[in-house]
C-alpha cells in the first residue's frame, strides 16, 4: 500500500474534539497496525538518512506525548539515540525551558542540557503539526543546547494553519498534508 493510502485509513477524523468546531487526527487505530505502523516510522526516519542510506543526524527528539511514540522506534531505525522533549516539571536534571502560547494561555517545553551537544545535527518527530508551536519551542531547546535542527518530520501537517511561517529556515517533512 502507499504511504497516502495507509495514513488515510488508519488515521481517524474525530470532529468536535477536545471541544466542538475543532476535528482531531487520532493516530491510535496506525499504531495498533504493524504493518501501517512500521512503514509510517521508515518514513519519519527517511530525512534522517543520507542518499547511501547512511544516518545524518546523530539523535532524534521527540515531543511528549506522541513524539515518543514515533519517535522512539524512528530512532532506533536510524541507529541513533533518542531524546524526549518534556513538557515542564518532568525532567529531573538540569533544563533548559521555553514557554510558547497555545490557542489558550501558555505552555512550557524542556530539555535536559546536556542532551544534545553543541554542533551535533538531531531530528525532531511529531505526529502532527498544527500551528507550528511546539515545533518552534522545540527547536529553540535544540539551538539553546548548541545543536542544530537538520529537519522537523511529522505525520500529517494541517497546511490551513500554516505551521511553516513560524517554521522559517526548517526543512519540514509530512507524510501528508491536509
Ligand atoms: P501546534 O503546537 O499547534 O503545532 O500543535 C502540535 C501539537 O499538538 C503536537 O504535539 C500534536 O501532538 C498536538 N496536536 C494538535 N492537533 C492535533 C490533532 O489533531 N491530533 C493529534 N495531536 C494534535
Amino acid at each position: 500500500r502507499s504511504l497516502e493510502e495507509t495514513l488515510e485509513r488508519l488515521v481517524a477524523d474525530v470532529p468536535d474534539f477536545p471541544e466542538p468546531g475543532v476535528g482531531f487526527k487520532d493516530i491510535t487505530p496506525l499504531l495498533a497496525d504493524h504493518a501501517g505502523f512500521t512503514q509510517v516510522v521508515e518514513a519519519l526516519a527517511a530525512p534522517g538518512r543520507d542518499a547511501d542510506g547512511n544516518p545524518t543526524v546523530t539523535k532524534v527528539l521527540g515531543m511528549e506525548s506522541r513524539g515518543f511514540i514515533l519517535g522512539a522506534p524512528a530512532a532506533l531505525h536510524l541507529g541513533v539515540g533518542f531524546v524526549p522533549v518534556r513538557k515542564a516539571g518532568k525532567l529531573p536534571r538540569e533544563t533548559h525551558a521555553v514557554s510558547y502560547s497555545l490557542e489558550y494561555g501558555e505552555a512550557i517545553l524542556e530539555i535536559h542540557t546536556d542532551a544534545v551537544a553543541p554542533g551535533e545535527r538531531v531530528l525532531v518527530i511529531d505526529d502532527v503539526l498544527a500551528t507550528g508551536g511546539t515545533a518552534a519551542a522545540t527547536i529553540e531547546l535544540v539551538e539553546r543546547c548548541g545543536g542544530i535542527v537538520a529537519g522537523v518530520s511529522v505525520l500529517l501537517e494541517l497546511g490551513f494553519l500554516d505551521p511553516r511561517s513560524k517554521l522559517p529556515g526548517t526543512q519540514v517533512h509530512s507524510l501528508l498534508v491536509s
